[in-house]
């Protein structure tokens, strides 16, 4: 009998070192350790655009990628200017189409001077990991890699492929990264989801109280850049003429100023208010519910430095505008242009989006980060979200994906006017909280189901 008891231990610790379905799963803490170091190295590679230059990002992750046996190839887009996209891939069954990771491998540049600590260093201080990144978005580049080590090495078995995908030019125009990949890879992948940036944990960001909220980006406004131009007679400041370049567009900018374009609630806007009742007062929520106008550039003189008796005989302006998405480009201009209401103001587009879609939310995956952000954070809910800033989604999207900009990770409005600012830095137990949710929503969303 003791003999037999002893023959079934043995037979029992046999079985747990040969079955890999009995691996025992990486502990949490272990990675959250190993995904702090790495996101403090991937940091520390300075990606900023321009020049744009991702090379050694992308070197990076091929190497964590090879070390761990996942499959990983690299996409040269353009070898002078260190334009790569990454594509590593966990296959499934074929039963369900892919997930796709998203992200993107370049940032904003950074005015040193304002910064406390080196932007390209992985600081961690008071809590925060520093550097620029932080929030946007090689945070969600390594929650989504250590999502990949983590599936490969707990030997999880798949439905649906997983996808991790990092590209160049975020930043930028997007042509030889997310644009080049929808062109060219995008038939090969064909993810029905696709997980990006464009979500947040927050307090105090929507609502003026403490509801800790999870907004999930489900669509974008749209992004059009407006050339504004004058024309008038140059001259000698001392004797004015009847046309002043300068004078005409600054009338029509003060016009524009004081428009106050209407409140339009979309359908994720909708739901937003109908979740956790109406928003907060603030730039962010305003820009929410409206298309807004930035004049983001305003030329007019002659001579470098700028000859301050001297009439320029043109002036150029631009206006940075954000649409909703059901927007149409040429009547929201067709309304600005009865604003100004001056024949003199030349209007034209510098930059036209094509179409932008919204996904659906009312699907599993959203059921699933849900539920997966709860067992974290118990008090939180969770919101489907229009995106006021534009994303690589809106090409996926156009591509027929389901695109949600999330990440599972707590940003208090202070630490998110850091993004693209100084000092952009994020809390180091949100981060390591995003990386254990992030795993947890694509391993129960992809893995294989036995009922
Ligand atoms: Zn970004």
């Amino acid at each position: 009998m003791k003999h037999n008891i002893l023959f079934l231990i043995l037979l029992t610790i046999l079985g747990l070192l040969i079955s890999p379905a009995c691996q025992r799963p990486v502990a949490m803490k272990e990675v959250g350790d190993e995904a702090v170091e790495l996101f403090r190295q991937y940091i520390s590679i300075d990606t900023s655009n321009p020049p744009g230059d991702v090379s050694q990002a992308a070197e990076f992750y091929r190497a964590v990628f090879e070390k761990e046996g996942i499959p990983v190839e690299l996409f040269w887009t353009d070898r002078s200017t260190g334009r790569v996209n990454v594509l590593a891939r966990l296959k499934g069954s074929g039963k369900k189409r892919p997930l796709m990771m998203l992200n993107h491998m370049d940032v904003v540049p950074v005015d040193r001077s304002g910064w406390l600590v080196d932007p390209f260093a992985g600081i961690i201080k008071d809590g925060y990991i520093y550097g620029r990144g932080a929030l946007d978005m090689k945070n969600n580049g390594i929650a989504q890699l250590m999502t990949m080590v983590q599936l490969k090495r707990n030997n999880i078995k798949l439905d649906r492929e997983v996808v991790f995908l990092a590209v160049a030019d975020e930043e930028t125009s997007g042509e030889p990264g997310a644009l080049w990949i929808s062109k060219n890879i995008w038939a090969d992948i064909n993810a029905e989801y696709v997980l990006d940036e464009g979500g947040f944990g927050t307090q105090f960001f929507f609502t003026n109280d403490d509801c800790l909220i999870f907004s999930v980006g489900v669509a974008e406004k749209k992004s059009i850049r407006l050339g504004l131009t004058t024309a008038g007679t140059a001259g000698h400041g001392s004797m004015p003429p009847k046309e002043n370049a300068n004078f005409i567009m600054s009338q029509a900018l003060a016009k524009v100023a004081a428009y106050k374009t209407p409140v339009h609630i979309t359908p994720p806007v909708a739901e937003m208010i109908k979740r956790i009742g109406e928003l907060a007062d603030t730039p962010y929520n305003n820009a929410l519910k409206r298309n807004t106008i930035s004049l983001t550039v305003l030329k007019g003189y002659v001579g470098d430095p700028p000859k301050t008796n001297v009439i320029p005989d043109h002036t150029e302006a631009v206006l940075d505008c954000r649409l909703l998405p059901d927007q149409d480009e040429d009547e929201f201009v067709a309304e600005l242009k009865k604003v100004i209401n001056d024949p003199r103001v030349k209007i034209e587009f510098i930059q036209k989006p094509p179409k932008s879609n919204a996904s659906p939310y009312d699907t599993e995956l959203f059921k699933v980060i849900e539920q997966e952000t709860k067992k974290v954070y118990p008090e939180s809910v969770t919101l489907p979200h229009l995106v006021i800033y534009g994303t690589d989604s809106r090409i996926f999207r156009r591509k027929g994906a389901t695109c949600y900009g999330f990440f599972p990770g707590l940003v208090s409005m202070e630490e998110y006017r850091t993004i693209h600012g100084n000092n952009e830095r994020i809390r180091e137990e949100s981060f390591r909280n995003a990386v254990k949710i992030y795993y947890h929503v694509v391993k129960s969303f992809c893995e294989q189901k036995y009922r």
